[in-house]
């Protein structure tokens, strides 16, 4: 696209608080006059036969033909005869690797002040490949799948997420003293990446001994990888680091430079539709996403407002103390475009 022609990105509303969040997300991309013309696609009502869930075909092709969107939370209608709302966008558009930075807010006071790393969980197998059966009454049967094709391609995302953002250190998170095979060949392939790139400090952690550390001084990590499960995991544990699920992006990156994000957190269904959902979580996922279309500009403008309405204090969302509603966080960010 020329420089005056707007790009075209996808966009999910989604459910619960998602359309209030992504409502605040236009907003602001309109005060900061950013060149983006969206194309909103809704979760139907009614199972598309061709992707097999919620999701339609013509959403799908909408974010493989502009290789970039932006996702409200899901929450996957309970049911027979469809897929999950969330493992469908992963599968069809091989969203490979998440990733999910984590950085203190200055001014919002947590009990560190300190906390900047980015974890990058590996987003297609794994505990979560949905293989679980039983195998006789009382004996139920999950697995765990490792493959030497996913591990390499997630480490190769790290050590290249950490090379370009001048981070020094990748930490990959294991337990390979027990899953020896499992995690074992994830430690492997990090190895083998982390050979190629001298620069990066390699290090291998434990997860328990993780789980303490970060807890402790989250100051010690840098850039984390590591499978599915423990992703998902220390994700949300970091998220509680810097003051919970309101406040913490993501990106799932796919095959041929797709990149969707997305908030962590879910449709919040306790507070949706009460206008009290804190929409920052969404908003630095779409700064997440301006970044990866070098729209560097408009990326730190609008995260320097969410930081400056953050730090001023004045309006700030329930979550976080404050009394505010998310319109009223919304316009005072806009006021500091
Ligand atoms: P959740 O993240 O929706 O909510 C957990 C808690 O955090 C709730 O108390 C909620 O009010 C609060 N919270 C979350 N986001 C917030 C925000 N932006 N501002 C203020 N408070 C916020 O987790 P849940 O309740 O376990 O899940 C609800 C639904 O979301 C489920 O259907 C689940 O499957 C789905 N989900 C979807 C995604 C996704 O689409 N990526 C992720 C997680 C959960």
């Amino acid at each position: 696209a020329s420089p005056s022609e707007p790009i075209r990105a996808t966009l999910f509303p989604g459910d619960g608080i998602g359309p209030e969040i992504a409502e605040a997300v236009k907003q602001v991309f309109g005060a900061a006059e950013v060149p983006i013309e969206w194309e909103e696609h809704y979760v139907s009502d009614k199972v598309d036969p061709r992707t097999e869930s919620f999701l339609t075909w013509e959403s799908l092709e909408s974010v493989q033909r502009n290789g970039v969107g932006l996702k409200g939370p899901m929450a996957t209608p309970i049911g027979k005869g469809h897929r999950s709302l969330n493992l469908t966008l992963r599968k069809e558009l091989g969203l490979y690797a998440n990733v999910r930075p984590c950085q203190s807010l200055p001014g919002y006071k947590t009990r560190y002040d300190d906390v900047n790393l980015v974890t990058i969980r590996e987003n297609t197998e794994g505990e979560y490949s949905g293989l679980e059966h039983q195998v006789v009454r009382g004996v139920v049967e999950s697995l765990k799948i490792i493959t030497r094709q996913a591990s390499l391609r997630v480490a190769e995302y790290a050590f290249h997420y950490a090379k370009a953002n001048g981070r020094q250190r990748v930490s990959a998170i294991h337990k390979a003293n027990i899953m020896r095979k499992t995690d074992g060949l994830f430690l492997k392939c990090c190895r083998e990446v982390a050979e190629k790139y001298p620069e990066i400090t390699y290090e291998e952690v434990i997860i328990d001994n993780c789980c303490m550390m970060l807890v402790k001084n989250p100051a010690l990590f840098d850039v984390l990888v590591m499978p599915n499960l423990y992703g998902d995991i220390i994700s949300d544990l970091c998220a509680g680091l810097i003051g919970g699920l309101g406040l913490t992006p993501s990106c799932n990156i796919g095959e041929g430079g797709i990149a969707l994000a997305e908030a962590v957190h879910g449709s919040a269904p306790d507070i949706a539709g009460k206008n009290l959902a804190n929409p920052t979580a969404l908003l630095l996922s779409s700064v997440m996403m301006l970044r990866h279309l070098k729209l560097n500009n408009k990326a730190d403008q609008i995260q320097n407002a969410i930081l400056s309405t953050i730090a001023e204090g004045k309006y700030r969302t329930v979550d976080l103390g404050g009394s505010s509603s998310t319109t009223d966080f919304t316009k005072a960010v806009c006021d500091h475009l």
